[in-house]
């Protein structure tokens, strides 16, 4: 009779275990669920608009596809972030219906791709820019303060992100960086929402071409950007 009771004690211990895990484990994952961080993927160009050329077949609307769509691969389930990518596939997204996805989805962030060009055969390496705010677009705060407040939020989360890629993108291509940069963007202008755009190197070098040209690099490339997503919302 004892040993009876002592064995029905010892269950209920580890049902209540088993339950206190589980009750833990269910909130972990609903409030990890519940604050997904939402970053649209834009490669640049698609369909008509090819972007620089690299080869007779292979465009810039090509890398920039590869890699957004190597991001997504990259970014496996049970952590805060959702990417959401402009395209993925060759189609033509013009710029008028890339800002109405924009507005429309009202992203934590959006990260654009690009391949640069020219400056001569021996400019190289990788180059990244972020967006000037004005105050006179934050219309949703009353007051000065209020708006300089989401200007500066803005801008200054456009710029960490812009650090934390920089710093992963140097690992990568060590001495390669061509530095972070303030610049207009047609795409966010008027928009609240914080971005850098990634110009991931030069289709007018040799080398670097070779190196976009490569499933590997453009891999690495992903997971470069995709760890620094991770690191900007933790
Ligand atoms: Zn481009």
């Amino acid at each position: 009779m004892i040993q009876v009771r002592f064995m029905s004690y010892k269950k209920k211990i580890l049902l209540l275990c088993f339950l206190i895990c589980f009750l833990v484990f269910f909130s972990l994952e609903l409030s990890a669920a519940g604050k997904k961080h939402v970053i649209i993927i834009n490669p640049g160009h698609g369909g008509k608009d090819k972007g620089i050329e690299l080869t007779k077949d292979v465009t810039e609307k090509d890398i920039t596809l590869a890699v957004a769509l190597a991001m997504r691969k990259e970014l496996t389930t049970g952590n805060n972030i959702e990417f959401v990518l402009m395209r993925d596939s060759d189609k033509t997204v013009d710029l008028e219906e890339r800002r109405k996805i924009i507005e429309e989805i009202k992203p934590d962030f959006l990260i654009s791709l690009h391949v640069n060009g020219g400056f001569g055969k021996n400019a190289s390496g990788f180059e990244i820019y972020y967006p000037e705010f004005g105050e006179d677009i934050i219309k949703e705060e009353k007051t000065v303060k209020d708006k300089k407040q989401k200007k500066n939020k803005l801008q200054n989360d456009s710029l960490t992100m812009a650090k934390i890629i920089q710093e992963n993108l140097n690992v990568l291509f060590p001495r390669k960086g061509r530095g972070v940069r303030k610049a207009d963007m047609p795409l966010t202008d008027g928009l609240l929402v914080p971005s850098v755009v990634v110009e991931m190197s030069f289709a007018t070098n040799t080398e670097d071409k070779k190196k976009l040209l490569s499933r590997e690099t453009q891999k690495d490339v992903a997971e470069a950007l995709v760890k620094s997503c991770k690191k900007f919302f933790r």
